[in-house]
Order: structure tokens, then C-alpha cells, then sequence
């Protein structure tokens, strides 16, 4: 299976058009070791001909002119994008679907509560339901492997299989209250789980660090992107940008006890990814000794354009 990172930032991007933090500011000017991203977008090609978005970022459309691959295959409309697989409903998850919307038809898989959020509440998305046939919507069940694709493979390539893992969390603040109140709270946030043969991808941008669910799929896979938002729990309160912890919007820090380093440092054998970088993150510094403790613990921290094979 192939991994493309499209996209490594937080929501907001890197930098950020209305932030002048440090890195922000160091990137425009120059003056700062480092290269700018877009809003954390991956892609994954199981099979030739085929492939799945995970999340839909807002700077989807030029994700995929920026690589080929992703580009029509024959005329006078194609896509080798399949489906879209979602984690939430945050904006930085989901506004990437109106750029999906010129008449194409696709599948979208997530959790009950993520599809009537979007459609129920928010019916700019239903232009999706203009393309022939209409955009398919599949309410995914928690904690089930299921099969993933929708073309004939040919001799040598291997099915996908998919689960979506509950990681707690909230519903985003634009969600109204009657809603709110109806959805099941383990269907806010998920990590997603890929399966192929014998390997094994899990992608979580958003741990929130309020069950321990997505240890046990992050040890046991072979390659894990996951949530490199924040360095510290009160980066956005330092940087004064920001009145809430890290915690408190969902994901747990890098640092400190019960960060991210510390609750999975032992898993050798696991290539680990940090993806879902914040433009605050001291760790988007080269020369930073943050970037260097990440690095020097093993991690790996995704950049636009990186590929890896799983
Ligand atoms: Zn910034």
C-alpha cells in the first residue's frame, strides 16, 4: 500500500494566513529552517487504479493537482479517488468535500454521527448528491473490520480491510445543541485502521487522549500517522493566540507526562509518524531542541509530499 502525505499542518495551514507567531513570521521572512504545509491531508493506494482520502482537507483541490497520480485517467471525467474515509466532522475534515463536487461520483465511509452532521445540518454538502450516480454515504459501524474498495483486483493484489476506532472526544462547536444531544458521544472522534495482508496502517490526526484505544491499534500496526498538533499543553495560551489547553480542543501534547512521546516511546518496531502539525509547534524548527527530542525518540514528522510505503 502506498501513503502519500498531501497535506501535514493543523487547521489553518503553515503559515497560517492571519498568524504572526514565531514560526509563522520566521517562514515568511525566511529566516526560519523549515518548509511551509498545507492542511493535514493523506492519501492511500491500495491497488493500482484506486485510491482513498483520509479526512478531506480545505486545500484539497491543490493537493491533488500537486501529484498526478490523482489525476483523471482517461476522458472525459475519471478519478482513481474511490472514497473518502472520514475521522470527524471538523471543518478541517470535511470542507475538502466541496472540492469533490463536480458531478463525480465517490463513497464516503464514517461514523452515523459524522454523516448526519454534514448532511443534516449543513446542506451545502448536498450538491455532493448531484453527480450520477449520487455521492454514496455509508454509516460505518465502531470497532468492525469491513471490507474496503470497489474494483476487480487483479492477480497478486490483496483486498483492503478497514475499522474505525473510537478515541472520545467531542463534537465540533458548530453542531446545534438538539443534535448534539441525540449523537452517541463515542462517534465524535475516531482513528482509522487499514489493513492489508499482513500490514497494517492507523491514522489518528486527533487523539484526545480520553481512552487508551488507540495504543493498542497504534502498537500493533506497522506504519502510525498520528496527532503532532501541539509541542506543549499550553502552547496556544503562551503564544497568545489562544485561550484553551491543548487538551481541552482535542488533542494530547507531545511533551510533558501523559504526552504523546511518553505514552508510546517503547514501540520499536512501528515506523511513527507525527502528522496534524500546529503552526505553533516548536518541532516545525529544524534547529529547535524540540525538533531534536522528537527525532531523536524515533519519530518521523510528515511534510508535504512525503511518501511511504507500508
Ligand atoms: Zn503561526
Amino acid at each position: 500500500m502506498r501513503v502519500t502525505v498531501l497535506g501535514s499542518a493543523a487547521g489553518g495551514g503553515f503559515p497560517q494566513w492571519n498568524c504572526a507567531c514565531p514560526n509563522c513570521s520566521g517562514i515568511r521572512a525566511g529566516t526560519l529552517r523549515s518548509q511551509a504545509r498545507s492542511q493535514a491531508q493523506v492519501v492511500v493506494s491500495p491497488n493500482a487504479g484506486e485510491c482513498f482520502l483520509l479526512n478531506a482537507s480545505p486545500d484539497l483541490r491543490t493537493q491533488i493537482l500537486s501529484r498526478p497520480f490523482l489525476g483523471p485517467a482517461y476522458p472525459p471525467r475519471h478519478t482513481p479517488i474511490a472514497g473518502v474515509l472520514l475521522t470527524s466532522a471538523d471543518v478541517d475534515s470535511v470542507a475538502g468535500l466541496l472540492h469533490l463536487r463536480e458531478f463525480q461520483p465517490f463513497h464516503i465511509y464514517t461514523t452515523q454521527s459524522v454523516r448526519r452532521i454534514v448532511c443534516e445540518e449543513n446542506r451545502i454538502f448536498r450538491v455532493l448528491d448531484r453527480a450520477k450516480p449520487p455521492v454514496v454515504w455509508h454509516d460505518v459501524p465502531l470497532n468492525a473490520w469491513l471490507p474496503l474498495g470497489t474494483v476487480k483486483l487483479s492477480t497478486g493484489e490483496l483486498p483492503v480491510r478497514y475499522r474505525l476506532v473510537p478515541l472520545g472526544s467531542t463534537y465540533p462547536d458548530y453542531v446545534s445543541e438538539d443534535l448534539r444531544q441525540s449523537l452517541p458521544p463515542g462517534e465524535a472522534v475516531v482513528g482509522l485502521v487499514l489493513g492489508q495482508g499482513s500490514k497494517q496502517l492507523f491514522y489518528a490526526p486527533a487523539i484526545p487522549g480520553l481512552s487508551e484505544e488507540w495504543k493498542r491499534w497504534a502498537q500493533s500496526s506497522d506504519l502510525c500517522l498520528l496527532d503532532g498538533t501541539f509541542w506543549d499543553e499550553n502552547e496556544l495560551i503562551s503564544a497568545g493566540v489562544g485561550s484553551k489547553t491543548a487538551r481541552e480542543i482535542g488533542h494530547i501534547p507531545l511533551s510533558g507526562a501523559g504526552g504523546l512521546l511518553k505514552e508510546f516511546d517503547s514501540a520499536k518496531r512501528v515506523r511513527r509518524v507525527l502528522i496534524h502539525i500546529n503552526n505553533t509547534n516548536p518541532i516545525l524548527d529544524k534547529q529547535s531542541a524540540e525538533h531534536r527530542e522528537v527525532r531523536d525518540a524515533g519519530w518521523e514528522i510528515a511534510y508535504d509530499g512525503m511518501d511511504l510505503d507500508l
